[in-house]
């Protein structure tokens, strides 16, 4: 909101003062007549009618009553004592019930009076009762048009001072009468009129007191279509800006792409790969900077696209990087590359923080001078003394590992030209989110595995079916497979989480006496576990047990069977993540999820989902609805979790209106200079002087 009454002190306003003021800051953040009027109620309590008692179902979750007070009694033994009023319209009775202060309650309870009654009912069969429910008997002041009760999310603090969710109520209704004149509009005519949406004045004194439902509706829609807006734009902003400002240059000889196709590629590619090769192929083509996410399950073969789109950049006589997270990672593309690359007659190295001062040397000295043409590591590669000869492309694998500046570095290790960036993340996320976080970026998506591959199957069992667990575990290393036994980090008792996976690795030897057994955890040396990871890598080892470590992306083909113990205590995310280290080799792969033998409901949901599916877009989207935006990994740093209104969740249809709109306008008025489209210039730039953190993004 534009520097003006917004920007005012609430300390100013009439109800507050130094002391609620301070209150307000620190438990809230709100210091400003404009932080105010946002705090939206998380909800409201729906007083804008009188139910019938007759009316009254489970699915109330709070009802308004008007009727009258039959007869009262106490229930129940002296000690457990409850108060009953039996309170009843033409068309019903419910019981009120006191369980404190009966004596009070009972002095205000007159027979034959008129009463107002609000409250949360309990519905069983027909009887109904309310407990603790507000009474007051009905006078003049109920007359007064009914609304909505907007109720405010407050803390223990604040509620001591003072300042509970009605105190916070009438502040707000003070604000709002001196201000809301003021509020500026910040829509075009044409776009209210195009989505049916009110105006801002209108839609912020109702999100916060609308008369009725329908009131409130109109209200968060408008502002949760603002919200959805203005986010899409900036993003599409800070892309039309990189576009118009960062040449790049054109990677466009495919000589070497040819070679390969014809002579080295080991497998048909499918559909999907072929379909999002071609989208980054006529990206590097176009001297525009590319900036492209690719989007793919585990499994569905990330790496060999990515080797493909570096052969149309080393073809053109420019040099790729691949980035990783970790070690074990880089090691694994490199040496997943290396034969490719050998094949080709391409120089291939790996750098990482592990390797040696005198390859270190050979390797800052190849890349300067141009003769290694593909470089693997990990954000070793982003140190200053890292120099290119000529990087063309920059790949950057599991990308919600990096930050954002990571991101942006790579880009300056050209100072002719800005290299094409490729961020591929091992992580579906749902298309709302993924709009949302890099809503900047072009979107490319592997929605399809390899052909052949049997879906791994998965299954739940509680801990009293561990032998049967054990059993299983017996027959399949007698096939000659190899098995993980993952256990949860816990993040507030790292010793907790160590004393499970010990009393597990003890039970496992006991169990599986002979058996060679590998054991990787977070507290041993890099070399360490280095080692352990290696010698199962080699199979000298049958059962991995470990912490969750070995997450991303370790591929050892022969290792066909998962175990996840406490899987209730993971995200869905993860447990997608650690099933798809299985299901990589020719043998049925096989996931079993070990949980208590009660879990909650949510982990129940959680558990019924990946057994039912493997599709990593489908468990996205539970994991969405299951746990919010705001918990995703990556979404701290980008601004979604910020919403106030709009839920990425649930509003993925009115996310789509927004970005098409955003993408309209962005079209007919890219500078935003129209006069008709002066509302919304003037809240991007005020958006703009408030949120600092907005270029970082990309
Ligand atoms: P991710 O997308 O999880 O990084 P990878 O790139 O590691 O997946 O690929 C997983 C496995 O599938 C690798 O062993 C790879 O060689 C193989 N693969 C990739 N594409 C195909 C394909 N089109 N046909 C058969 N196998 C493939
Ligand atoms: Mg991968």
């Amino acid at each position: 909101m534009a520097a003006s009454v917004f920007s005012k002190s609430l300390e100013f306003l009439k109800g507050v003062g130094p002391k609620k003021y301070a209150l307000l800051e620190k438990e809230l953040g709100l210091k400003t007549y404009g932080d105010l009027i946002q705090y939206y109620p998380f909800r409201h309590e729906d007083r804008s009618q009188y139910l019938q008692i007759g009316q009254i179902t489970a699915q109330h979750s709070f009802v308004q009553l008007r009727g009258k007070v039959q007869k009262v009694e106490k229930v129940g033994p002296p000690k457990k004592q409850r108060l009953v009023a039996h309170f009843a319209d033409d068309t019903g009775t419910v019981e009120l019930v006191w369980f404190k202060g009966l004596a009070y309650a009972m002095g205000k309870l007159r027979l034959g009076v008129t009463y107002v009654v609000f409250g949360r009912p309990n519905v069983y069969g027909h009887r109904v009762n309310i407990a603790h429910p507000e009474i007051e008997p009905l006078s003049a002041a109920h007359d007064k048009p009914l609304f909505m009760q907007p109720v405010y999310s407050v803390t223990d603090a604040l509620r001591r001072g003072y300042l509970d969710t009605k105190a916070l109520a009438k502040i707000q209704q003070t604000l709002l009468k001196q201000v809301h004149q003021q509020i500026p509009e910040t829509l075009s005519q044409a776009l209210m009129q195009a989505h049916q949406l009110i105006d801002k004045k209108k839609a912020i004194v109702n999100i916060h007191f609308p008369r009725t439902p329908a009131h409130l509706n109109a209200a968060r829609q408008r502002l949760k279509f603002e919200e959805l807006f203005f986010t899409q734009l900036r993003l599409l902003r800070i892309k039309q800006e990189r576009t118009d400002k960062y040449k790049s240059i054109a990677l466009a000889d495919t000589s070497l792409l040819t070679t390969f196709y014809q002579q080295h590629l080991p497998f048909e590619l499918t559909g999907a790969q072929k379909r999002v090769i071609k989208e980054i192929h006529r990206d590097m083509r176009s001297g525009l900077q590319m900036n492209r996410l690719l989007q793919g399950d585990v499994g569905s073969g990330k790496t060999i696209v990515a080797f493909i789109c570096m052969l149309q950049a080393v073809g053109s006589q420019a040099q790729a990087a691949l980035m990783a997270p970790t070690e074990i990672l880089a090691e694994q593309h490199f040496r997943g590359l290396l034969p490719f690359a050998t094949a080709m007659g391409l120089q291939i190295v790996l750098l990482t923080g592990s390797t040696k001062t005198k390859q270190r040397r050979f390797i800052l000295e190849g890349l300067a001078a141009g003769q290694i043409h593909i470089i693997v590591g990990t954000h070793a590669l982003l140190e200053d003394r890292v120099q290119f000869n000529r990087l063309g492309l920059a790949v950057v694998d599991e990308q919600h590992r990096f930050g954002v500046a990571q991101r942006a570095r790579l880009w300056q290790k050209n100072t002719d030209f800005y290299p094409h960036v490729l961020v591929m993340t091992a992580t579906p996320i749902p298309r709302t989110l993924a709009m949302s976080l890099y809503g900047d970026l072009d979107l490319s998506v592997i929605d399809e595995l390899p052909a052949g591959r049997k879906p791994i199957q998965t299954s739940h069992a509680t801990d009293a079916q561990r032998l049967k667990v054990f059993e299983f575990m017996r027959q399949q290393i007698e096939q000659g497979r190899q098995i993980y036994i993952v256990y949860p980090l816990i993040e507030e008792s790292e010793k907790l989480a160590l004393k499970d996976l010990m009393d597990g690795y003890e039970s496992v030897s006991r169990a599986f006496k002979g058996v060679p057994i590998s054991i990787v955890h977070g507290r041993m040396k890099a070399e360490d576990k280095d080692f352990e990871m290696q010698r199962f890598i080699k199979a000298e080892t049958k059962i991995m047990v470990a912490t969750t470590v070995i997450e991303v992306g370790v591929n050892v083909p022969n290792a066909s069977v998962m175990i996840i113990e406490n899987a209730e205590r993971f995200g869905l995310a993860q447990l997608h993540q650690l099933r798809g280290r299985v299901g990589r080799g020719a043998a049925q792969s096989y996931c079993i999820l070990v949980s208590s033998n009660k879990p909650s409901q949510e982990s129940r949901t959680r558990i019924e989902t990946m057994v039912r599916t493997n599709n990593g877009f489908e468990i996205a989207d539970v994991d969405l609805k299951l746990r919010g935006p705001g918990d995703l990994s990556g979404t701290q740093q980008s601004g979604v979790a910020e919403l106030l209104v709009a839920d990425l969740a649930k509003d993925a249809a009115l996310l789509e209106t927004a970005r098409q709109a955003a993408k309209d306008l962005m079209q007919e008025d890219p500078r935003l200079e129209m006069e008709k489209n002066r509302n919304i210039a003037q809240h991007v730039a005020s958006l703009s002087s408030t949120v600092v953190n907005w270029a970082r993004i990309s």
